[in-house]
């Protein structure tokens, strides 16, 4: 589908079928003309950004009346909401007072952006989340307010996050991606993260478009070196180290590449830090290579994920993990560590391999990837069944239904 051309629910007929489709629509007619606002803090880059951009054009050409605003804030803010995000991931870290002050004026400053006549408003992620206490009470009576939390909060974190325990409970609902997230004394609803199969990042590529792309970023022949790529953020929980590791030790048995293909987000402060570190690594190394890309890089990572014999996301904390759906949904094993949404995702040898997260995984990842690579037609068949796991249960019709329902309870 073309980036100027709005989706329609029709075009997804083919992918899902048309009695799917078709529940939609009626159920669409439920809800015609709800007043829905979304929040977030990036209009690109990130997970969050990736389902936004494709599940609010197919709420509007379902009858709702969407609106996707996007909260703005200087530096210090997006640090200290990084630190709240890392430290809710069980990583460390201080909260000084400066930074809280920053939170609550940006948040103060953003409220401009709340649209009071919504009927429902659901926000994203710590950096919006504190909009709600700036609502007057009469128009609070009369709206819904829902939290989406699209990390994986650690349970001891969220014992001590008291301030972010006590402004999360003024929600209606929290969207958590797992029940074992829910540790809030707050309605939790689940929803399972999706990716649209339509969208540049995921639709079917030609040969030729994806040999363009090999060219462009300079990938070596394939037949004799293949592609293991991980695509992710340049963050400190995504691995890079981990598969760096893997990768030294199935070279030095087998010829192959690596390719780390991320990017920064606009609410992600660390991202040139931890770049600055892989490269350090990587110095030196034969067969490795990091792209930087930039944040609308879609089908550059379509075709460079769609290029690889095998996938990494060897994460140590993990919400999701958007990177391991849209791999399987190209037929590549997935390699995945053992944590937050990648085991909903992965069946441990049937569509990919689960690695313990962090150092202690290293090892089993490298043994993984080598048999991967010297079995093609076991790859293929792990390949196969991935793609039909996010057809049955990863694809953007399903969320859209999920977040219907929800909607529904909540106003009807
Ligand atoms: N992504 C991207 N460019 C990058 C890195 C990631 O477009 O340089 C996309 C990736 O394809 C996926 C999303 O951003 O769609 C990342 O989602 P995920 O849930 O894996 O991780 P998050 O970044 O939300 O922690």
């Amino acid at each position: 589908m073309t980036e100027n051309r709005k989706p329609h629910l029709g075009d997804y007929i083919p992918v899902v079928g048309e009695a799917k489709v078709e529940e939609l629509l009626r159920f669409g007619e439920e809800l015609k003309g709800l007043k829905l606002q979304q929040i977030n803090s990036a209009r690109h880059g990130g997970g969050v950004a990736e389902m936004l951009i494709s599940l609010i054009p197919l709420e509007e050409s379902l009858g709702l009346n969407v609106t996707w605003d996007v909260i703005t804030g200087d530096p210090a803010f997006f640090s200290y909401t990084k630190t709240v995000h890392n430290f809710l991931q069980g990583k460390p870290g201080s909260l000084d007072l400066v930074g809280a002050k920053a939170y609550w004026d940006t948040n103060r400053k953003n409220y401009a952006l709340v649209n009071e006549q919504a009927d429902v408003v659901l926000v994203h992620d710590p950096q919006p989340a504190g909009l709600i206490t700036f609502v007057p009470d009469d128009v609070r009576r009369r709206q819904k307010w829902i939290w989406r939390c699209h990390i994986q909060t650690s349970r001891d974190a969220c014992l001590l996050m008291n301030p972010v325990r006590s402004l999360i409970e003024l929600y209606d609902v929290a969207i958590y991606s797992s029940t074992r997230y829910c540790t809030w004394d707050i309605a939790p609803f689940i929803i399972l993260p999706y990716i649209d199969p339509l969208s540049e990042k995921n639709r079917d590529l030609t040969e030729a478009e994806i040999q363009t792309v090999l060219d462009r970023h300079g990938v070596g022949d394939l037949t004799e070196k293949p592609l293991i790529t991980l695509v992710s953020r340049f963050d400190p929980f995504k691995g890079h180290a981990f598969a760096i590791e893997s990768f030294r030790q199935v070279r030095a048995r087998r010829p192959c590449q690596l390719l780390m293909v991320g990017g920064t987000a606009g609410d992600d402060p660390e991202n040139e830090l931890i770049l600055a570190e892989i490269k350090e690594k990587i110095s030196g190394l034969e067969d490795v290579r990091v792209l930087n890309l930039p944040a609308d890089s879609h089908l550059d990572i379509n075709a460079l994920q769609r290029a690889s014999s095998v996938i990494l996301q060897p994460s140590v904390k993990e919400g999701f993990g958007l990177t391991v759906t849209e791999g399987l949904w190209k037929g590549k094993p997935v390699i995945g560590g053992d944590t937050g949404g990648i085991p909903a995702q992965i069946a441990d040898g049937y569509n990919g391999y689960l690695i313990t997260p962090g150092e202690g995984g290293v090892a089993e990842m490298a043994e993984r990837i080598g048999f991967l690579l010297n079995n093609p037609v076991m790859a293929r068949e792990m390949g196969r069944r991935g793609r039909e796991t996010v057809r049955e249960r990863f694809l953007i019709t399903r969320g859209l239904w999920d977040e219907m329902m929800l909607l529904k309870t909540l106003t009807r």
